[in-house]
């Protein structure tokens, strides 16, 4: 018996934004471990390798030559300068990803969730992730002990920047505490799934249900 899950249906861009230090890369590693039907969607950066990372995983860490070179050749989906570099969503396999069922996490920026928006404003839902308070920001951004001082100014001057652009997101979240966090933005995926658009196997089952 068909049951809604075992439905097609068609995929859809999951977009997770937040200034640095908000939790979005922690949330995102929950939901990529938690959900088999998520994929994460792999950014090239011309920005240099953190301890830890790797090339591939993380980002495809390239130079801004080869940068010019995928923007030339129209690789893609949406590109944006952020702190000094620059990050990119190459188009890959998601076109096709996407009809079959396929799931994209995107950990993406507000200039490049206004661009994936505008081109696929169907495949879409865009989620923000707020911190509680500026100060837990500094904090969070400190505790993580990967940038100067410099950079962590830096980083908060944009959050502030960045935390402005709240209004052009469907759903917004704090994270207050991360775990409750998660379960909000796994409940949110979970009913993006079932939004009719979505269900391109629902015609058919209908169609049966009434014959
Ligand atoms: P980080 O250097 O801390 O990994 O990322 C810095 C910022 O760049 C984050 O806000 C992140 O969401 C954003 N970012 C990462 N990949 C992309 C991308 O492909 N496109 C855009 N527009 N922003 C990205």
């Amino acid at each position: 018996m068909a049951d809604q899950d075992t439905l097609h249906r068609r995929g859809l861009m999951f977009i997770l934004s937040s200034p640095s230090g908000a939790g979005k890369t922690t949330i995102s590693r929950m939901l990529l471990e938690a959900d088999d039907e998520i994929r994460l969607s792999v950014s090239a950066t011309t920005r240099p390798k953190r301890p830890g990372e790797i090339d591939g995983v993380h980002y495809h860490f390239v130079d801004d030559a080869e940068f010019d070179r995928m923007i030339e050749e129209d690789d893609f989906y949406e590109w944006a300068p952020v702190f000094g570099y620059r990050y990119g969503t190459p188009k890959g396999h998601i076109r096709s990803g996407l009809k079959e069922g396929q799931d994209f996490l995107f950990d993406i920026d507000w200039q490049g969730t206004q661009q994936l928006y505008q081109k696929d404003e169907q495949d879409v839902a865009r989620v923000f992730i707020l911190p509680p308070s500026l100060e837990e920001l500094h904090r969070r951004l400190q505790d993580r002990g990967t940038d100067s001082k410099e950079v962590i100014d830096g980083r908060m001057e944009r959050a502030r920047a960045e935390i402005s652009h709240w209004d052009g997101y469907d759903y917004v979240v704090v994270n207050d505490d991360v775990h409750v966090c998660f379960e909000k933005v796994r409940s949110i995926l979970h009913a993006e799934r079932m939004k009719r658009a979505r269900q391109t196997g629902l015609i058919g089952f209908v169609r049966k249900l009434m014959a």
